[in-house]
């Protein structure tokens, strides 16, 4: 609906997002991670502006981030989507992207992209959404905001069908809250909150498919696995 310009919803095959206008970037994205989607295609590295967004609005550049010290930081990864060149490209688009610092994007944001692979090769399939909370300041002239951090939700279920169907109060779930800081570790476990904490600092409701009883119990707890 472009007459929210700053909730505005974007269904890609590879991905959705609400994307801020004013922000210059994704408010949330949110993707599937399962085998269907992994495979040996190599990083495209194609960062480009998204045509897509409605006529008139301002559309982020692959060069805008340049010279802020800040990293082009993938919500949904490049390592997420390798099984077709579209689908690794798909990725690099700039409305996907946060800014970072590189001790956050590098370090401790990679392994936890990195761990939930192995969690996908361990006979799971993963439901993920993403972004940033907070704002530092503007870069590339005021269309990019800097968020001060940076906070993802994760479900875990076993691989198999009827998703929603299977989540119940023994489903794993992980919930991190990072500050987007150049003096962080890269322990993505030292940062676990639970769902309920992110729900509070962004007032989303996640999981919202499942019964309230349910996210009670999923969204309560923090991971200690
Ligand atoms: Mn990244
Ligand atoms: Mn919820």
């Amino acid at each position: 609906n472009v007459t929210q310009p700053n909730n505005y919803l974007m269904e890609k095959p590879q991905y959705s997002l609400s994307y801020s206008r004013d922000n210059g970037g994704p408010n949330w994205v949110s993707w599937h991670l399962d085998p269907s989607w992994l495979g040996s295609t190599p990083r495209q590295d194609d960062f480009r502006a998204d045509t897509t967004l409605p006529a008139g609005w301002y559309q982020v550049q692959a060069t805008d981030y340049s010279g802020s010290g800040f990293d082009r930081g993938h919500m949904c990864p490049s390592a997420d989507r390798t099984i077709t060149v579209a689908a690794n490209s798909a990725t690099f688009l700039m409305t996907n992207m946060i800014p970072q610092l590189p001790a956050n994007n590098q370090g401790v944001w990679a392994n936890l992209e990195s761990y939930s692979r192995t969690l996908v090769s361990q006979g799971n399939e993963l439901y993920i959404i993403s972004g940033g909370q907070g704002l530092r300041f503007f870069i590339a002239n005021g269309h990019v905001a800097v968020p001060a951090q940076t906070w993802k939700v994760i479900v875990v279920l076993p691989t198999g069908s009827n998703d929603v169907s299977r989540v119940t109060t023994a489903t794993r779930t992980i919930a991190v809250v990072i500050p987007n800081s150049g003096t962080i570790n890269s322990d993505w476990r030292s940062y676990r909150v639970s769902v309920d904490q992110v729900e509070a600092i962004t007032g989303f409701d996640f999981f919202s498919n499942v019964s309230s009883g349910i996210q009670a119990v999923i969204e309560g707890r923090v991971d200690n696995q």
